[in-house]
């Protein structure tokens, strides 16, 4: 059985070995996909079909043949010569019938002729390495194929065809430019000359900064479609937290009841939200207590509040603010981004409404009666910054953002110092390889090892 750990230590090299693995999920199915891949794959696609030149890239109706020359299967075989394939080498596809039985028999067979077991993600390094993708389209792939809603499936599959990449490759170019031009004007100091560059270099890097942070905007948009956002939902006991999580996520996840007190430990769902994975957490209620079990619950929540993108404070309309509510605001870490959720004003007869108050969101709403559940979504989604009117959005990671921020600092710092022209090129320098780090254009093997040991088998 291979570990992905054996995946970080091979040497991220290509090499010369022929790799094969089963391409669809583990399970019965109507079809299965067995795909190879290596240099010179023309003998095993002979053996297997037992025909002689099966052309490139036509779908052939064929038997597969075991080493007794007895039918394994019969299904769909196509060959791509290389380079005109996917890893960039020969690739055999085999489209069986799914049953596991059947595909490991191919499987073996593959490997009587000469193939072994493919690693983790190792098709996608092999694209990757062989320059057919680039880093971020080959982690697309892995985030097409785990994406959580339709957004950002669609988010991904951009990625994957270069949106994001492009983005960075144009900044990437206008950073070349504006470093030779600094280098050169370096290299001949005549004061004249120096003058009238410097006024042109300030011009660029001011270009080059809007740019960037743009593209550092739409980063961050991809990261959220992409990881989702962890949302806590606070308050003191029956103000309706357990009722509003399960309005929002649709379906009864937490125990409502109305003795003070259920909710004893934190509630983790998942919901989607417009397109935007929601990681809600519903906090054991807050309020003073000697049960020790609550108490870690109580620790809990204020340890949630520290550490979510956005807390949802609660607040009963029908009993309005009490101590207890106050002592829980006190608790609230200061700088949280919050939105207070009026709940219950079904019960005083008062209508869905958002207001804004001292620069917070407030929404009256009616967890029970589903009553400005919309409401709140979209004030969710714009408190944790994603703006749903972008509908250009590509998925992104958070090692890209984290990459993007450092190419930002870079570049202001080098805005900053842009008439110390040795400064300027260097900072230039660094905010290219930040860039590079992303499209793995300079990027470390243990990087890349982490990077495709997270895929599946046969990815
Ligand atoms: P939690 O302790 O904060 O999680 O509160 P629950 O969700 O368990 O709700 C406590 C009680 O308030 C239950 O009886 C709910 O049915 C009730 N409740 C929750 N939301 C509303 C609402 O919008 N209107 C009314 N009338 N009752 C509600």
């Amino acid at each position: 059985m291979v570990k992905s750990s054996d995946f970080t230590n091979l040497e991220l090299k290509l090499n010369n070995d022929k790799i094969v693995a089963i391409a669809t999920s583990h399970g019965y199915a109507g079809i299965g996909i067995v795909r190879i891949s290596g240099h010179g794959l023309k003998d095993i696609l002979a053996s297997l079909s037992g025909k002689n030149n099966l052309s490139p890239r036509i779908a052939h109706y064929c038997n597969i043949y075991n080493s007794d020359d007895e039918i394994i299967d019969t299904g769909v075989l196509i060959y791509f010569n290389s380079p005109h394939s996917f890893t960039g080498e020969d690739i055999i596809e085999i489209q069986g019938h799914g049953s596991p039985i059947v595909l490991n028999m191919i499987v073996k067979r593959c490997i009587e002729l000469g193939c072994r077991m493919a690693l983790p993600g190792e098709f996608s390094q092999r694209a990757y390495l062989n320059g057919k993708i680039d880093l971020v389209q080959a982690e697309s792939i892995n985030d097409l194929i785990h994406a959580e809603s339709e957004a950002s499936s669609k988010s991904a599959l951009k990625s994957l065809q270069g949106t994001f990449s492009r983005h960075v490759n144009e900044i990437n170019e206008q950073l070349i430019n504006l470093r030779m031009f600094v280098e050169a004007t370096l290299d001949f100091p005549e004061e004249d000359i120096e003058f009238i560059a410097q006024a042109k270099i300030r011009d660029k890097l001011t270009v080059l900064q809007e740019n960037i942070l743009q593209l550092l905007r739409n980063t961050k948009q991809g990261v959220i479609l992409n990881n989702g956002a962890n949302v806590a939902i606070i308050g003191r006991p029956n103000v309706g937290k357990s009722s509003l999580m399960n309005a929002l996520a649709n379906e009864d996840v937490a125990i409502v009841t109305e003795i003070a007190g259920t909710t004893r430990d934190i509630v983790k769902e998942k919901i989607i939200v417009n397109g935007i994975a929601l990681n809600i957490i519903d906090t054991a209620g807050i309020r003073e207590t000697t049960d020790t079990v609550e108490q870690i619950g109580i620790k809990r929540a204020i340890g949630a509040m520290q550490n979510a993108q956005l807390c949802l404070i609660i607040l009963d309309s029908n009993i309005g603010l009490t101590t207890a509510d106050e002592q829980i605001l006190h608790n609230l870490p200061e700088g949280t981004p919050r939105l207070y959720v009026h709940n219950k004003i079904d019960l005083i007869g008062s209508t869905v409404k958002r207001e804004n108050i001292e620069g917070y969101a407030h929404i009256y709403l009616s967890a029970k009666m589903r009553l400005g559940l919309d409401l709140l979504r979209d004030a969710i989604l714009n408190s944790i910054g994603f703006d749903q009117s972008n509908h250009d959005v590509f998925i992104a990671r958070t090692r890209h953002l984290e990459s993007m921020k450092k190419a930002v600092n870079h570049i202001n710092f080098a805005f900053d110092n842009w008439h110390n022209l040795e400064i300027l090129a260097e900072e230039l320098r660094y905010a290219h390889n930040c860039l590079g780090e992303i499209t793995g254009e300079f990027s470390a093997d243990d990087l890349l090892g982490e990077i495709f040991s997270k895929f599946c088998i046969g990815k």
